[in-house]
């Protein structure tokens, strides 16, 4: 994983096409306690300090529910980083390996992901335990935690749907 965006022995850069814009909303943004990168926990744990995500207007206005999830699912863009690389050496020892096989927060689209703890949701902040990214990171979802989470629309059909041998 890259720390200070340099590139390692046995990592590989690319020239990344143009970016084609996806559309993406930051519907909030997320303080935590730490500011650097060499700071920041590589992965949130469910003991770790309280973090508050903080709901840009109108999108606070979506809460109302989140309460009943005692573990949710937070979905942010890694903002300051890098987002040209095919291989990487996390262990900065000349061994590399593919972008996505790994969880670094370079990649071409850097989207991070978190199951956190619920702490408490007021006034559009909603705090939470679990979190890895640096104070301000922008915020692309929050939705429950897919374990405690049954759909609330009626079943339909492929909700059935099994593995039968045929292509
Ligand atoms: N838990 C998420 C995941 O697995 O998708 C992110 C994991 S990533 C390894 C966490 C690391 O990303 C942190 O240790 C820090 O080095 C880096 N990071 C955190 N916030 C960032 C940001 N806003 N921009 C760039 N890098 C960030």
């Amino acid at each position: 994983m890259v720390r200070r965006d340099e590139i390692r022995p046995g990592e590989v850069a690319v020239e990344p096409p143009a970016a084609t814009d996806a559309g993406l909303v930051f519907i909030g943004r997320i303080r935590t306690p730490w500011t650097d990168r060499m700071d920041c926990p590589r992965q949130g744990r469910r003991d770790g300090p309280v973090c508050r995500i903080e709901l840009f207007a109108p999108w606070d206005g979506g809460l109302d529910g989140l309460e009943r999830y005692a573990s949710i699912e937070v979905l942010y863009w890694l903002d300051r980083s890098r987002r040209d690389l095919l291989r990487q050496s996390p262990k900065s020892d000349g061994t590399s390996r593919g972008t996505f096989s790994l969880r670094s927060p370079v990649r071409p689209n850097p989207i991070g992901t978190s199951l956190v703890t619920l702490v408490g949701i007021a006034g559009g902040v909603v705090s939470v335990r679990g979190l890895d990214c640096l104070d301000g990171t922008p915020l692309i979802d929050l939705k429950p935690d897919r374990c405690g989470f049954t759909p609330l629309a009626p079943r339909q059909p492929g909700d059935d749907d099994v593995d039968t041998g045929r292509a």
